[in-house]
Order: structure tokens, then C-alpha cells, then sequence
């Protein structure tokens, strides 16, 4: 079983701050001791130097045992006082020490040899001693040496004492600094969990329900505002769709409607083998109107997706291809097709979808351009895009309504009245096609002088 990180934030937070927290307080902890340590040391030496310093100017004036004793008497039961004589005889031992004698080491001869104090740690007994050597000079030569101890146990307990206080304290602040850091990574953390609980309310029939902004315009205010405008759109693509639903099923079931009402006509009565076959004829075509239908709501729903694939589409081509379709329509009304080709252009993406865009356009223009009329598409290149417009000689469309003919399912009423008239899908696919080729589809018209539908799309480069 491995370990888990906790699952909510704000455990985690109090877990790393108390973690860092505990390091910074092992830290201090101990450089603080070892400082107490230094300063203790320091002022023990310091005090036995000034010590000693007494002693060597008494025992030079031959004042030593008097001054040593109430010296050692008067405070410190723990100080210690030896003279020896230059042979490394005792010529004088403290009464505290009780007949036993303080260690003179080497370092302490050559020291005194030299003229200088020498500062030990030595034992005695069970005691531990900070020991001073000193010589007294007379003549320029060492003739006895002074030796001051005390004893390191005043200072041992004041560093244990510190030492424990530590233990005491360092745990205690840790365990407060915890719980204040808990108590403040929550509070900080609360808006976070009321914002999720209220964003778990909302749901595909609650799209209207937003987050509630603290006004603070902090980072979870902006959050909360992102998400906000993240449910603004969903609203927006949900109402979107359910307005597509109710349009395509109203579409569906006013050609079904006609079927079944022909069909009901046709079994009235008995009819002769020729009248069955002249309503199947003609409910044959409703049905193929059904099934282009069909198809265009599944291009609808398929053409805002990425491009299934996306290779090189040469635009010349897509306008040919599109053209003969229009040209097979054009000739029995009496309208002429043409194109016009400037610079060549290839763009990136699936020839398919191109070509049903282009061909929408196309065949628009060649239904709503009256005998006589023309229908013109032209290919070019320009400032790095593909430039397809499809122009005609047609009606034009209102200026009000330039923008809601590429919303699915208008038709204007000119059109409607139009048996040719279609779902008025062919806009809104061809417009989304375009879109998801990361291009665009815009249109100029003037009412009665004719329309100008343009396809702009980012050329394919090298
Ligand atoms: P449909 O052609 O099936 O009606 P579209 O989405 O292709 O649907 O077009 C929507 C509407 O825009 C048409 O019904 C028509 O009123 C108008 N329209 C489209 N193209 C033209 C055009 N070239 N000239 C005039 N009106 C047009």
C-alpha cells in the first residue's frame, strides 16, 4: 500500500507549511544553542582570566593564599586556585579543592614558557573544569605558575535548561502554527468549496443559475467570472440546439404530413393500377426530400467539427466542380454560368466539405437569379488567403436580414413561396464548413441588383 497525498488542499497546504515551519524551527532552534554555547564559553573564559589576573598580581606580591581564599570563599564555591612553583611543585592549593591537585599539561608549560595564559577543558575527579594556567614573571622569567578552574557545571545546566525549553516550545509553537494554518487555509479555501457545491446545482436544465462573485476581484472572483462566462456560452449553445431540434422537427413533419395526407387521399377509393403508380410517383419525391433532409441535418451536425482531413484542395478545382452542378440547373432556366480565375490557390483542407460549401453558393445563386440572369464565380489569391466569391444577377437580400441567412432553417419569403425552396440549411452548412476551415464567409447584396457570397481561407504555404 503507498502513500496518498490528502485529497483536499487545504490539508495539504497545512501539511507543507507546517513541514517548512518545523524546519525553520530546528534551524533556528539550533543555531540559537550553539550561540548560547559560543557566549557561555566566552564568558567563563573571560571571567577566569580576570581571575587569574588577581592571583598572578597577589602571588607576585606574595599576597596569594589570602586573596585566593576569599576569593574562592566569598562566591564561587565551584573556582579553584593552585600556584606551583617553577619545578612543578604545588606551593598552594585552594581549600575547595581538598587536597587534590589540578592537572598541568605540556600545552600549559610551553604556554607559560612563552609568557601566555593557556585555556583548557581538563576533568578532576567527576568534575569538569575550564582551567586557566598563568605565569608569574619575575625578571622576565616564569618563577610560578597560577592556575585558576571552575567548574562547567553552571554553564551545562543553564544549556540544558535552554536546551529543554526548546524541547517544550519548539513542539508547541508548531502544534499553534499548525492550527492557525489550518484555520486560515480553510477560510481562504471556502469560497472554493461553495463554489463547487454551487457549480454541482447547475446542470443542462439550470444554465441560467451563474456563480456568485464576492467582489473582491481576486483570483477566485476571476475564477468564478471565467466560469461565469464559460456558462454563459453553454446557455447559449444549449438554447442554440434546442431551437434546432424544434426547427428540424418541424421541418420533418410538415413533408411527413403531406405524405401521409396523399397517401390517405390515394386509399379512399379503389384506383386503377396507373392511379396507384402516379401518387407512389409523386409521394417519391416528397420522400427524396426527406432524405436530403436528413442529410443536411447530419452535415449540419458534422460541418462545425475539425476537417476530417486537411491536404492540399486546389480552389480552382472545388469552383469547377461546383460549377457544373450549377450549369446542369442554370441551362433549363435560362441563366448563365461563368467563372473567372486570378491567381491560382491551394488551401489546406478536406476537398468534401469545401466542395459542398462552394456548391451550396452555387447552386443558391443559380435557383434565385431569375431568367437572363448570371452567375459568376471567381478564384483568387490574396494577402496569403484563397479568395472563392459566387456572384449573381438575382433578387438580393434584404440588408436586415444579411446575417440571419446563415442561421439554419431561415428562408426568406421570397423563397419559401418557392417550390426549389430548400430546408434553408444550405447557408448555415456552407458557413460552417468554412469556420471550422478557419476561414470565413461573407456576403454583399443589394436588393434587386444581386448578391456577392465570399469565401475567404487561409492558403496553404510551402
Ligand atoms: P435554402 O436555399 O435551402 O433556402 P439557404 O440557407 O441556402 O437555404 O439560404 C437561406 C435563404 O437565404 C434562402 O432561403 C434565400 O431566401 C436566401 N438566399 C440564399 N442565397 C441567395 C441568393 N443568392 N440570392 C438571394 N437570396 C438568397
Amino acid at each position: 500500500m503507498g502513500w496518498r497525498a490528502p485529497a483536499s488542499i487545504h490539508t495539504r497546504l497545512t501539511l507543507w507549511y507546517t513541514s517548512v515551519l518545523l524546519i525553520t524551527l530546528l534551524v533556528t532552534s539550533g543555531f540559537s544553542y550553539w550561540l548560547l554555547t559560543l557566549a557561555l564559553a566566552q564568558d567563563v573564559d573571560r571571567a577566569l582570566l580576570g581571575l587569574a589576573e588577581v592571583i598572578r598580581e597577589a602571588v607576585a606580591a606574595d599576597r596569594a593564599p589570602e586573596t585566593a581564599e576569599a576569593i574562592a570563599d566569598s562566591e564561587f564555591r565551584d573556582q579553584f586556585v593552585q600556584v606551583v612553583d617553577a619545578g612543578g611543585a604545588p606551593a598552594y592549593l585552594s581549600r575547595g579543592l581538598k587536597g587534590q591537585t589540578l592537572p598541568l599539561s605540556a600545552a600549559a608549560r610551553e604556554g607559560a614558557r612563552r609568557g601566555r595564559p593557556t585555556l583548557e577543558t581538563v576533568q578532576v575527579g567527576r568534575r569538569h573544569l575550564r582551567l586557566v594556567t598563568l605565569p608569574v614573571l619575575r625578571d622576565g622569567r616564569p618563577s610560578q605558575l597560577v592556575q585558576v578552574g571552575v567548574s562547567l557545571s553552571r554553564s551545562h545546566r543553564a544549556l540544558a535548561r535552554y536546551a529543554e525549553t526548546l524541547v517544550i516550545l519548539v513542539p508547541l509553537g508548531l502544534a499553534l502554527a499548525a492550527l492557525g494554518g489550518a484555520l486560515v487555509a480553510r477560510k481562504a479555501l471556502k469560497p472554493v468549496d461553495e463554489m463547487s457545491r454551487t457549480a454541482r446545482r447547475i446542470t443542462a436544465e439550470h444554465l441560467a443559475r451563474r456563480l456568485e462573485l464576492r467582489g473582491t476581484g481576486d483570483e477566485l472572483d476571476r475564477l468564478a467570472e471565467t466560469l461565469n462566462e464559460m456558462l454563459a456560452r453553454l446557455e447559449g449553445a444549449f438554447a442554440e440546439m434546442r431551437r434546432f431540434s424544434a426547427d428540424a422537427a418541424h421541418e420533418l413533419r410538415t413533408p411527413l404530413t403531406a405524405l401521409k395526407g396523399g397517401l390517405e387521399v390515394a386509399l379512399r377509393a379503389a384506383r386503377s393500377p396507373r392511379e396507384y403508380r402516379e401518387v407512389l410517383v409523386a409521394r417519391l419525391e416528397e420522400v427524396d426530400r426527406l432524405i436530403q433532409l436528413a442529410e443536411d441535418l447530419l452535415l449540419v451536425g458534422r460541418s462545425g467539427a475539425e476537417p476530417a482531413s486537411r491536404s492540399p484542395v486546389d480552389l480552382e478545382q472545388i469552383a469547377l466542380e461546383a460549377l457544373d452542378i450549377g450549369a446542369q440547373l442554370a441551362q433549363p432556366r435560362g441563366v448563365t454560368v461563368r467563372m473567372e480565375v486570378g491567381e491560382p490557390v491551394t488551401v489546406l483542407g478536406d476537398a468534401a466539405a469545401l466542395q459542398r460549401a462552394v456548391r451550396n453558393l452555387v447552386e443558391n445563386a443559380v435557383k434565385f437569379t431569375p431568367a437572363g440572369g448570371l452567375v459568376e464565380v471567381n478564384v483568387d489569391s490574396r494577402n496569403a488567403s484563397g479568395v472563392l466569391s459566387v456572384r449573381d444577377t438575382g433578387p438580393g437580400i434584404p440588408p436586415g436580414d444579411v446575417e440571419r441567412v446563415f442561421e439554419p432553417f431561415v428562408r426568406l419569403d421570397a423563397a419559401r413561396d418557392r417550390e426549389s425552396g430548400g430546408a434553408g440549411l444550405g447557408l448555415s452548412i456552407a458557413r460552417s464548413i468554412v469556420t471550422a476551415h478557419g476561414g470565413t464567409l461573407t456576403l454583399e447584396t443589394a436588393l434587386g441588383r444581386g448578391s456577392r457570397f465570399t469565401i475567404h481561407l487561409p492558403a496553404a504555404t510551402g
